[in-house]
């Protein structure tokens, strides 16, 4: 193939908001009848719309991701020198709403199957903890990259201990666990409709429950904690976290693809997998049998010496090629902020760490068309010393 310039090459982003047109008739929707709050017509159907779509009885539309965990660690009663647990590979998000809390965060490893939350390693965290007497609050399970997390087993502990779950399913709207939509695992499940996730509001979350009740609670305190009295009054801390109107309309428009969206991004993922998992050292993120994943970012991960580079050399080339690839998120218990916090091995191995070394997240938006994408996988060759 010919390689031309870098100089006239678009860029290549590495999960881009994929806006289907139908957003702008929502949005004059809003401004024609005048819902410009945070509150409107537009919000309770976004709701009621990702509830059905996920199959629990009620959702809360709030600002974003962060403000839905916060939230969910309020309403289970998380406060100072509490502990909560958390997966260490994450982005901050998942974590940072258990310092808002003053709570102490412990952080689980992963293990190779999944990328995720170690059953084993919870086990001894719990195991430990109930030696001490002091059973952690909540722990917060994320599913990577729109994979699953392996919900039977850590569900299992969880009631064995009867300690409650929040799914960070920030990145894994639209897939499964053994059938069953992710998000509806946990007491709580929480989404992000940030400007890089499968849909986007350009910044919002949700907050699902099967409790309407709880779900009452959570509009409550999202919305200042307004004690019901005719002047204004309060007898809890509140937030102002609820989704504006406006972006409500937006959201309602991506739902509507969402399936579309999935289906796109695991067709990125499998035109990766079939041009490069030949390559001697350079694996992919697995997916767990009886789950199904959004593939919202295809992850790889480099044995340098078996693929003949480091992943930071591949970083380096495809930053100079116009590609935005990024590493797998940097562990939470390798972070400068949880220095502190106690962390739980995978077994005598650190999982995590070596796969933060080695893993980078390729361009994968449903909007990626084949053309960039060749770019993408031509660029991974050119560094593993393969012709092309
Ligand atoms: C994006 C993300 C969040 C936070 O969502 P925001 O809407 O950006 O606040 C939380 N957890 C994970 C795993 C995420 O990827």
């Amino acid at each position: 193939m010919i390689l031309l310039s870098n100089i006239n090459k678009n860029k290549i982003y590495l999960s881009p908001p994929h806006m289907t047109g139908k957003e702008a008739v929502y949005i004059k929707g809003a401004f024609d009848t005048n819902w410009i709050a945070p509150v409107g017509p537009h919000v309770d159907a976004f709701e009621k719309e990702l509830a059905d779509y996920v199959g629990v009885k009620g959702a809360l539309a709030v600002s974003s991701g962060t403000a839905a965990i916060h939230l969910a660690l309020s309403l289970l009663g998380v406060k100072r020198g509490d502990v909560v647990f958390c997966s260490t590979l994450t982005f901050v998000a998942s974590a940072n709403p258990i310092l808002y809390q003053g709570a102490q965060p412990v952080f689980i490893d992963s293990e190779p199957d999944t990328w995720n939350m170690s059953p084993q390693a919870l086990e001894r965290a719990l195991i430990d903890s109930a030696l001490v007497g002091k059973l952690p609050k909540a722990v917060i399970v994320v599913n990577l990259y729109g994979q699953s997390a392996k919900m039977d087993e850590i569900l299992a502990l969880c009631h064995q201990y009867n300690v409650p779950m929040i799914e960070d399913a920030a990145e894994s709207l639209g897939s499964s666990y053994k059938g069953k939509p992710s998000g509806t695992f946990g007491d709580f499940g929480i989404y992000s409709f940030n400007g890089n996730k499968i849909i986007t509001t350009s910044g919002g979350g949700m907050i699902v429950s099967n409790s309407q009740e709880v779900l009452s609670q959570a509009r409550f305190l999202a919305t200042q904690a307004r004690d019901q009295a005719e002047h204004y009054q309060h007898s809890q801390v509140g937030y102002n976290y609820r989704l504006s109107n406006i972006l409500a309309g937006i959201g309602r428009a991506q739902l509507e693809v969402i399936d579309e969206r999935v289906n796109a991004r695991r067709e990125v993922f499998n035109r990766y997998h079939n041009e490069l998992s030949f390559l001697p050292g350079l694996s992919f993120m697995p997916e767990l049998e009886q789950t199904f994943s959004n593939r919202w970012l295809t992850a790889i991960s480099i044995n340098e010496e078996q693929f003949g580079a480091s992943s930071k050399t591949l970083l380096s080339a495809m930053a100079e090629e116009n590609i935005e690839a990024r590493p797998v998120w940097k562990p939470m218990h390798l972070q400068p902020l949880f220095r502190e916090c106690p962390f739980y091995q995978h077994s005598n191995e650190d999982i995590s760490s070596p796969l933060f070394h080695t893993g980078i997240c390729l361009p994968s938006g449903s909007n990626l068309s084949e053309e960039d994408q060749l770019r993408v996988i031509n660029c991974v060759k050119k560094v593993a010393k393969i012709k092309v």
